[in-house]
């Protein structure tokens, strides 16, 4: 309601119906922009902040920030929050738990077979009136190949869902999960390596971290199959692009399908953007209607718990409670 003691700053506009829930309780302000300085500036009386990706919470933010509250996350990745120096200040954390995972799986299937079925280019050739073009080709399908599944939390186990359905052979690999709860979410457990070896097509779907950055470079994808394909729905961080490049460059890889890429947008040099084998899609897996709802409404939920002195369910740094 107008003239609420409680203010809410939304980083980036979200889905109308998680505006609403925010309104009957607290005033709504936009950031004007994403750099700290806007930040700050639209910071300074706020209670709570919702994150999309643009804009980082940086441990300097939040000395500029007296009032906040409470940082959630539209989404499930917090690499643009520096979750420890939030802790230190005893603000929750909040994350969209389950939110977008189906239209993020759904979204590796369209960059799977788009890049099997080369559609970028098939559907370019049909517009410029080239029917018979592409038409001699012999494309890839999904049917009896090995899926390689990087991650198997969330997303990952709803794409092993998904490939099941369409014949595939699941193979699974994910530290902190023990092989008998990787078969349980639908792939076979496997070391990194061996993943890599035997799958015709590999999918991330790990946060980034430290540990991730850079999981698949050189060496890495010098281990993938001769004319494998690599899907990122992940963060772009996750992949080096110069090695990826030069492993498609060279037909060692047959294709890729990305929609994350470090930075967003992608510089104009990245590697990646001059090459056809490619299919980019600018980070929408997750904007479908019911995902942007469910991941607005449940992220002004998480909000509001916080304002309300309740704890937040989907707070991932429930120490500040504990200690
Ligand atoms: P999740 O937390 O449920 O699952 C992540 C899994 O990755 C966990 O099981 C974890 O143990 C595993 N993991 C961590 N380090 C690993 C490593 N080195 N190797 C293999 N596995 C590792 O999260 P989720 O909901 O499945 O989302 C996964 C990631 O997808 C998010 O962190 C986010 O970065 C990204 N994402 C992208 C979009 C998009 O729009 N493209 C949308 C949602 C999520």
């Amino acid at each position: 309601m107008t003239g609420s003691p409680l203010t809410v700053c939304l980083a980036q506009p979200i889905h109308p119906d998680g505006v609403a829930l925010l309104t009957r309780a607290a005033t709504v302000r936009y950031a004007a922009a994403h750099d700290e300085a806007a930040l700050a500036a639209a910071l300074a009386e706020a209670d709570g902040l919702i994150l999309r990706v643009k804009g980082r919470v940086t441990e300097s933010l939040l000395a500029r920030t007296p009032r906040l509250k409470v940082i959630a996350r539209h989404g499930v990745g917090v690499d643009n929050v520096d979750v420890a120096a939030a802790t230190r200040r005893r603000i929750p954390v909040c994350v969209t738990l389950g939110a977008n995972t189906d239209a993020v799986a759904e979204h590796v299937f369209l960059l799977m077979l788009a890049v099997c079925k080369r559609l970028v280019a098939v559907n370019a050739a049909v517009r410029q009136g080239a029917w018979e073009a592409l038409r001699g080709v012999v494309y890839g399908g999904l049917k009896a190949r090995t899926l390689g599944i990087v991650g198997m939390g969330r997303i990952g186990m709803r794409v092993a869902e998904l490939a099941a359905a369409f014949g595939m052979r699941r193979l699974g690999y994910d530290p902190a999960l023990p092989p008998e709860e990787i078969r349980r979410r639908g792939a076979e457990p496997v070391e990194f390596p061996a993943l890599l070896r035997e799958a015709d097509i590999v999918t991330l779907h790990t946060p980034l971290t430290p540990e991730t950055r850079h999981l698949m470079n050189r060496e890495t994808l010098g281990l993938m199959k001769q004319g494998a394909i690599l899907v990122n729905t992940s963060r772009g961080g996750v992949i080096d692009d110069a090695a990826l490049a030069e492993a498609l460059r060279s037909g060692r890889l047959a294709g890729a399908g990305i929609d994350v890429t470090e930075p967003e947008p992608p510089s104009r040099d990245n590697p990646l953007l001059p090459l056809d084998q490619v299919v980019i899609t600018p980070h929408i897996a997750a904007h479908t209607e019911d995902s942007m709802r469910r991941m607005a409404v449940t992220a002004a939920e998480q909000v509001l718990m916080a304002l309300e002195g309740r704890r937040p369910t989907m707070a991932i740094n429930p120490e500040i409670w504990d200690t």
